[in-house]
């Protein structure tokens, strides 16, 4: 038997035990010092029969002929060509109607168009072209702030909802919005459509009143809450995402306890660090940005405060880009096909136009096979990674913006060990109870 390659130590001097994680198998199993000097020194025979078993169970040791590189792509490609769910992201409006501080997409102006009636029929066509075949159908609406236009949003569902049920498929909805515009009506429809919402806070009340702010630049704050409240009623699933950087990571605690007395304290929250250009984040140029280790120690702050966390959603650093499957699509207000949702500020990484028949034409193949093809275990960098299986190269963006080239590693630190740890913490407690972990080996 052998180490797999895809071990993460956590070690504790002090009471000499250490846990191991595997990336791959994401398990985790407690071993003392002896153990772990035996893996490292390549003894595995040693290791006495009840652990070597444990061992075994966790993939933390392997046998001696599994080539774990070529496990990881049938794993990663099974994902990437699966026929099971189809899913595309439409975003009807670039346009928004708020000019929050930070905010990459320049509040809505640098890029500013609408779906027109004649997009909305042939984005229809493409979809259920696209999605024929498939046992799931996944949309999710982005912009821009897509609540701009409802009944663009609304229509696409109500067409959309007839295709699924026509052919026995399952329906999945989720929308990113800022969380101002919801009217009763609105979330009826939300409602309606089984939908799934992420909303965004920025920091406690004051802080978030500065950063993201109306045109006319009042705050927004109490308006999320009053939606928040709205959808509690309604039983209509939400998630905060809550963005953060230098200036607000202390508030984040205020922020919480705020939201505790305000009865949302069991709902589902994700910490992202502002200046990371990836979907679910926005960027402000000069921003200070927060490290990961600081975004993991706020998922613990939150979980102990009774939030729903899991500082693996860390979006796509850590779980990997679904827009790197190959049924995976992002539709702009033109009509435009794109693989990433913040790729409509990059012509270059167009892959079509879709015509009045639904059909994509003007295809830059070249695009379409590098963002398909994308692989982890083909980029340097990325490739003996221990990261990889969880993270599966990061965000393709993030390393075009960086390093020109999408086929690079997408990671801002290539250590995810705290975030793994905060992860550990929260599913495995009982290993906590007497030790603290503090060094981590890679
Ligand atoms: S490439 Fe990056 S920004 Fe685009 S969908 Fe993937 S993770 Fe998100
Ligand atoms: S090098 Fe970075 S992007 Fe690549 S797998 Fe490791 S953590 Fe992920």
């Amino acid at each position: 038997m052998k180490e797999s390659m895809y071990n993460i130590y956590f070690l504790d001097e002090r009471s000499k035990k250490c846990i191991v994680f595997n990336t791959m198998y994401r398990s985790a199993v407690q071993i003392d010092n002896e153990v772990f000097n035996l893996i490292k020194n390549e003894e595995i025979s040693k290791i006495e029969n009840e652990s070597l078993e444990e061992l075994k169970n966790g993939r933390i040791v392997i046998d001696d002929n599994l080539d774990e590189t070529k496990m990881l792509k049938i794993k990663f490609n099974r994902g990437k060509f699966n026929r099971k769910v189809a899913g595309f992201t439409i975003i009807p409006t670039h346009a928004c109607n708020l000019a929050c501080k930070y905010c990459y997409q320049g509040h809505g102006n640098v890029l500013s168009d609408t779906m027109k009636e004649e997009t909305i029929q042939k984005t229809l066509k493409f979809i259920k072209k696209k999605a024929l075949g498939f046992k799931k159908l996944s949309l999710t609406f982005y912009g821009g702030e897509p609540l701009l236009f409802p009944d663009i949003v609304f229509k696409i569902l109500e067409k959309m909802s007839e295709f699924v049920n026509k052919n026995n498929m399952e329906f999945q909805f989720k929308m990113a919005t800022n969380g101002t515009l919801i009217t009763e009506k609105i979330a009826e429809n939300l409602k309606k459509y089984n939908c799934s919402v992420q909303l965004t806070l920025a920091g406690s009340r004051d802080i978030h009143d500065k950063k993201r702010t109306d045109k006319k630049g009042n705050g927004t704050y109490d308006r999320v809450i009053n939606t928040m409240s709205l959808f509690k009623e309604d039983k209509i699933k939400f998630h905060v995402r809550v963005d953060v950087d230098e200036d607000n990571y202390g508030t984040v605690d205020l922020l919480l306890d705020d939201l505790k007395e305000r009865g949302f304290g069991g709902i589902s929250i994700v910490f992202s660090s502002i200046e990371r250009e990836t979907c679910y984040r926005e960027m402000e140029y000069g921003a200070h940005k927060v490290g990961l280790a600081s975004l993991a120690h706020l998922f613990k702050v939150a979980h102990e405060k009774g939030f729903k966390t899991n500082p693996m959603d860390i979006h796509n650093v850590v779980q990997g880009c679904g827009a790197l499957q190959d049924n995976f699509f992002t539709i702009d207000p033109k009509g435009d096909v794109y693989k990433c949702y913040a790729a409509p500020y990059y012509v270059e990484h167009r892959l079509g136009t879709i015509d009045e028949e639904g059909e994509m034409i003007l295809i830059n193949y070249d695009a379409y096979c590098k963002w398909t093809l994308r692989d982890p275990l083909c980029i340097e960098g990325c490739r003996t990674c221990k990261f990889s299986p969880i993270c599966g190269g990061g965000c393709a963006m993030v390393a075009y913006k960086k390093n020109g080239d999408i086929n690079s590693p997408g990671c801002e630190e290539k250590n995810l060990g705290e975030i793994v740890r905060a992860y550990i913490m929260q599913n495995c407690p009982e290993l906590f109870e007497e030790c603290a972990y503090e060094s981590i080996r890679l």
